[in-house]
C-alpha cells in the first residue's frame, strides 16, 4: 500500500515559515532550523498542519538519512541539579 504520508512529505510545507517539512517518527518536521515546528499527525494519518498547534522542538528536522556525526549543542546542558554533595 501506498504511503500517503510521504506523499505529503513531498507537498506539504511548514504553514509558519513555507520551508519544505520532513517526516520523522509520525510527524512532520520544519526543516528550517530556526522555526523547527513539528506536527502531529493523527491515528487517520491526517496532518493537524496548524501553527498554534505545532511544537517548536529543541533541535532541527532530525534526519532519517544518513548523517555526519551531528555535533550537539551546548545549548541543554541535561545535568540534574538541586542535590548538594
Ligand atoms: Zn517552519
Amino acid at each position: 500500500m501506498a504511503n500517503n504520508l510521504q506523499e505529503l512529505e513531498r507537498i506539504l510545507v511548514c504553514p509558519k515559515c513555507h520551508a519544505p517539512v520532513r517526516l520523522v517518527a509520525r510527524k512532520f518536521w520544519c526543516t528550517n532550523e530556526e522555526c523547527r515546528r513539528s506536527y502531529s499527525i493523527d491515528e487517520h494519518d491526517i496532518p493537524h498542519m496548524l501553527i498554534s498547534e505545532a511544537l517548536i522542538e529543541d533541535s532541527a528536522a532530525p534526519s532519517g538519512e544518513t548523517v555526519p556525526a551531528a555535533p550537539l549543542s551546548t545549548a541543554a546542558p541535561l545535568e540534574p541539579r538541586g542535590e548538594s554533595q
